[in-house]
């Protein structure tokens, strides 16, 4: 068994679904478990339509619920035979019948809780896993839909739940592998339970952390995400086009380029992956013969030390100053108290003995952070800023690697920089508008010469 995830780009309308049917009918034989994201921005629009909701906007979200009904409808139509029609406009109409009154009940209350966000939330992949599984059908590609929920079993932290992987692995193993002996299975990404049987979602971009999930509690022989770009690069696309492909990397960089913003991966994809050593495969769905990127456990021997550069944006640089501290201990424990009690997560950080400086990427609470950073300490922000992100387990083994980052950084002003704490990244602090220029210099410094064992 193999499980093939198609993300909501894959699945954005008639045309990208018979696509994802061609390939998944060409792998038929490894009993493909197909895992699909909601169809295009179907979520996002979800969203949209509980917030016109809770905001009394009812011309707005009836409209919005109107035009996604559409979009589910004019797509589905090509991709579905005429004999199962009317069972695609029962489905449809059940489903943004259900949907139109969660949305008004929600309107009525005016109050929108992580919980509703999450039945919102969860149409976008109940509808797209439907019609691509009565699609694969109409493909020549005998196919069986299973509702992620029966399967994925989370706790109750709506909008962001964690599966409850004893449970959830427990269902998988009984429940899949007999459909997938017989047929392509297909279902949602994204979506759970609770163990109650309440709709959850495990969280934005979760489909490929149900896939890892699936993956690991069928014990596929492989997990390959199917994306639309050719795998991990060693720049991020849209800040350095024309980077290289990188073909093979490890789960320990995949992940730590996932939480610096590589779009191609959710980070806690890999998790139950790792644990069970099953290599996850990024793959184009629009160019399904290039190779891609295969993470596995281990990295393979490599000449290069960087692998890739990724960078995050829309960071705000917190400078915290306090003479009074100065031989006082305490300081740092006083400074995360309130990062923690206002839920901000920080993900760089410097010392010294009475300054610290760190980033965030939230900044909802940032002046109330600040107020109470200010009762103690001298506080300021600076938003606005960008990590970028060297990724490599050789960085460590690789001496010169830091001069090589200052000489390409030397006409960019580096406002933080630091190395050690994970072992394979070296991150520094730069000014959006000093991103490009940065993330080029340090691209030409490090992918001058290519290993061609791990690059293409
Ligand atoms: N549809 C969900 C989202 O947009 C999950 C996913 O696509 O992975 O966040
Ligand atoms: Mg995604």
């Amino acid at each position: 068994m193999i499980v093939m995830k198609f993300g909501g780009t894959s699945v954005e309308s008639a045309v990208a679904i018979e696509r994802v049917a061609g390939i998944v009918k060409a792998r038929a034989e490894r009993h493909p478990i197909v895992v699909v994201s909601a169809m295009g921005k179907t979520t996002n629009k979800l969203l949209a339509i509980a917030n016109a909701a809770i905001a009394g906007r009812r011309e707005e979200y009836i409209r919005q619920i109107h035009d996604l009904r559409d979009f589910h409808s004019r797509e589905a139509r090509q991709v579905v035979p005429l004999a199962e029609r009317a069972d695609l406009d029962r489905t449809l109409d059940e489903h943004f019948q259900e949907l139109t009154e969660l949305v008004k009940g929600i309107a009525v209350i005016g109050e929108l809780t992580p919980r509703s966000i999450d039945a919102i939330s969860s149409y976008g992949e109940r509808l797209s896993s439907y019609i691509v599984a009565l699609a694969f059908n109409h493909f020549g590609l005998p196919a069986v839909h299973l509702d992620a929920r029966k399967v994925i079993v989370t706790d109750k932290r709506h909008t962001h739940a964690g599966p409850l992987f004893a449970e959830t692995y427990r269902r998988l193993e009984a429940t899949v592998p007999p459909l997938a002996a017989e047929k392509v299975v297909v279902m949602g990404g994204f979506i759970g339970s609770t163990e109650e049987g309440v709709t959850s979602t495990l969280g934005r971009g979760g489909s490929d952390f149900t896939a890892s999930i699936v993956g690991a509690g069928v014990n596929a022989e492989e997990i390959q995400i199917w994306t639309d770009v050719d795998g991990m690069l060693t720049a991020d696309p849209t800040i350095l086009p024309g980077g290289h492909r990188v073909k093979t990397i490890s789960f320990a960089e995949a992940a730590e380029l996932a939480y610096f913003g590589a779009k191609v991966l959710h980070p806690a994809t890999v998790i139950p992956a790792v644990e069970r050593n099953i290599p996850v495969m990024i793959l184009n769905s629009r160019r399904p013969d290039v190779p891609g990127t295969r993470i596995v456990g281990a990295a393979v021997p490599c000449k290069n030390a960087v692998k890739s550069i990724a960078c995050k944006r829309k960071i705000t640089l917190v400078n915290i100053n306090s003479s009074r501290m100065f031989m006082a201990h305490g300081f740092l424990r006083r400074i995360f108290e309130v990062f923690d009690r206002y839920e901000t997560s920080v993900d760089m950080i410097a010392t010294s003995e009475v300054s610290v400086s760190l980033t965030i990427d939230n900044t909802e609470h940032l002046t109330r952070i600040c107020e109470e950073l200010g009762e103690f300490s001298e506080v300021s922000t600076e938003p606005e800023q960008a990590i970028v992100c060297l990724v490599g387990e050789n960085i460590r083994y690789t001496p010169g690697v830091a001069s090589k980052v200052f000489h390409a950084l030397e006409s960019v002003n580096i406002r933080m920089i630091s190395q050690g704490a994970s072992l394979l990244n070296l991150s520094v602090v730069v000014a959006e508008k000093d991103l490009r220029i940065a993330v080029e210099a340090l691209h030409s410094a490090f992918f001058a010469e290519l290993d061609p064992e791990v690059f293409e």
